[in-house]
């Protein structure tokens, strides 16, 4: 660009689109973005559970795992969830990272939403698939569903953890089953909510706004 005496104010986070830009590339070689497959708009088909434990699905689910881990290394860190669409596998499960837990992987095999809170509450939400736009997104505050683990046994997420590590995860899977349903975050967008992410501080210290009714 030719510089001049006079010059408007510039955009003050260049290096950090850069470095978002960079690391965009190399997470493409295994994570679609939206648009690019149609998959992250259809609903997924559900794992017979018979076919829970099979080599097939243990396969799909160690490949999902390890597209996880390596979003986490190659973003120093982002990525909590991801869903198998997201790396063109159309089936009905999802991996959680929950590091208090003694297995961080937390595989969610076709999961069914029974319960949503009243109470609704907005926080700023990213998806690897639309990297890098943050949307202000109103979700019910917390969800009872239930899952199949990876052996194959029934269980439920229910918990009455109010602290914001408890929200977290409560929107966590609300966002990663909306993905098994071929909804994605930006669905929610109102317009000026919508918002390209500059800087790391933007989403580190977003708070969760109640929605008052
Ligand atoms: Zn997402």
């Amino acid at each position: 660009m030719k510089q001049s005496s006079w010059m408007p104010p510039l955009p003050p986070a260049r290096e950090y689109k850069k470095e978002n830009l960079i690391e965009m590339l190399s997470t493409s070689q295994f994570l679609y973005q939206v648009g690019e497959s149609p998959l992250l708009r259809m609903p997924t088909k559900t794992i017979p559970q018979e076919a829970i434990t099979r080599d097939e699905t243990k396969q799909k689910i160690a490949y999902l795992k390890d597209c996880l881990k390596k979003f986490r290394e190659i973003t120093s860190g982002k990525g909590r969830g991801i869903a198998a669409p997201q790396v063109g596998i159309p089936e009905r499960f999802a991996v959680i990272y929950m590091p208090e837990r003694d297995d961080p992987m937390l595989t969610i095999i076709n999961p069914i939403i029974t319960k949503k809170a009243e109470e609704q509450v907005t926080f700023p939400e990213a998806c690897m698939s639309c990297n890098s736009l943050i949307v202000q997104v109103a979700r019910p505050a917390w969800i009872i569903f239930s899952y199949f683990d990876e052996e194959g046994k029934k269980q439920f997420w229910e918990t009455n953890d109010d602290t914001d590590t408890g929200r977290m995860y409560n929107r966590i899977f609300q966002h990663e089953i909306d993905h098994l349903d071929g909804i994605i975050n930006i669905d929610y967008a109102q317009g000026k909510d919508l918002v390209f992410e500059s800087q790391a501080a933007q989403y580190e210290q977003a708070t969760f706004q109640q929605i008052k009714r």
